[in-house]
C-alpha cells in the first residue's frame, strides 16, 4: 500500500493489566507514511496517529461475543510469542484510508489527450452545426 518506504513509525507497546485483571496491550504509534494518492497518483506523505487497546487471550481461546462487539478495544489472541511488528503492521493498515488523497489535486491528464482531435470529437460536430 505504500508509494516508497521512506518515512518511520514509531510506536510504543505497553502492557498491563486493566482493573478486572486482563491482560491488556496498549498500542501508540505515530509517524508519516508514503502513500499513493488515488487520484494523482503521486506519493503523499500521510501523518498517522493511532492509539489502540488491546485485550489479550490466549491463543485457541474463544473470544467472548461481548468483548468482538465493543469498539473501544480488540481483542487478540496472543501468546509468549506475539510477532509485535506484524500486530503494529495490522493495526496501521486497519489505520490507512482505503483511497487515500491530497487535498486538493489534478487527475493526471489521459494520454489520449495530447492528440489534436478524436474521431468522437468529429461525430459531435456533424450533429450540430451551430456550434464551432
Ligand atoms: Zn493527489
Amino acid at each position: 500500500m505504500l508509494a516508497g518506504s521512506e518515512g518511520v513509525v514509531s510506536f510504543v507497546l505497553a502492557g498491563e493489566v486493566d482493573g478486572e485483571g486482563s491482560p491488556t496491550l496498549s498500542l501508540i504509534a505515530d509517524g508519516v507514511l508514503q502513500l499513493r494518492c488515488q487520484r494523482c497518483l503521486s506519493a503523499m506523505g500521510w501523518p498517522v496517529k493511532l492509539e489502540s487497546e488491546l485485550h489479550l487471550v490466549r491463543p485457541g481461546t474463544p473470544i467472548p461475543e461481548d468483548e468482538l462487539e465493543n469498539d473501544e478495544f480488540d481483542t487478540i489472541e496472543a501468546g509468549a510469542d506475539l510477532d509485535v511488528l506484524a500486530l503494529l503492521e495490522e493495526e496501521l493498515l486497519l489505520a490507512v484510508p482505503i483511497a487515500p488523497r491530497h487535498e486538493s489535486c489534478d487527475a493526471p491528464r489521459p494520454l489520449g489527450e495530447v492528440k489534436k482531435e478524436s474521431p468522437f470529437a468529429a461525430l459531435a460536430g456533424l450533429g450540430s452545426k451551430s456550434r464551432t
